[in-house]
């Protein structure tokens, strides 16, 4: 007797799961004790690549978490433009970003957390809009919207209370 072979269907992931994957990657940069900013691009279906923020370990201001990924699709595709790929990212993008954004033709950008101090996409700019730009992003915000805004929010709280502690420290050590 022969096995009818079971068919794998796949069933297409949601943008939640998209998101998932670039909060974990804002785990890795939390780790690290970077601002924990993940991203992820897909494209079929497929993460073509990802990125977290590497500001402080490399001292360097263009390495956010977008603009590292949309580098290494790049490289992968050998192609600038990412026709066709979606970006999830956990917080806002800054000007900075949104531009490189623009430049490499992504499709649609999921937005994890608004940044009300930095964003150029709805908060501080909305650079997205923008038709005098020759591509507009089909955008979105508040997709897993707690868990990157939580992790954010326990980052900076931690960060101040190391700072607090080593104030204090100073204050108790005696004078040399
Ligand atoms: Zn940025």
């Amino acid at each position: 007797m022969t096995k009818t072979p079971k068919l794998r269907v796949r069933k297409p992931k949601d943008p939640s799961y998209w998101m998932g994957l670039a909060l974990k990657e804002a785990h890795k940069a939390k780790i690290r004790g970077e601002v924990p900013v993940g991203a992820v691009i897909v494209k079929d279906g497929k993460v073509i690549s990802r990125g977290f923020n590497l500001r402080e370990s490399k001292n360097n201001p263009i390495l956010h978490a977008e603009l590292i990924a949309i580098q290494k699709a790049a490289l992968k595709l050998k192609s600038w433009r990412l026709i066709d790929c979606d970006l999830y990212v956990t917080l806002e993008p800054c000007l900075m970003c949104s531009g490189a954004i623009i430049q490499s033709r992504l499709r649609h950008i999921y937005i994890g957390t608004e940044d009300l101090k930095a964003g150029a996409c709805c908060s501080l700019y909305q650079v997205f809009d923008d038709k005098r730009l020759n591509h507009q992003p089909k955008w979105e915000t508040g997709l897993l919207k707690e868990e990157s805004a939580q992790l954010l929010k326990m980052f900076f709280k931690e960060l101040r209370k190391r700072n607090k502690d080593k104030q204090k420290l100073k204050r108790a050590l005696p004078a040399l």
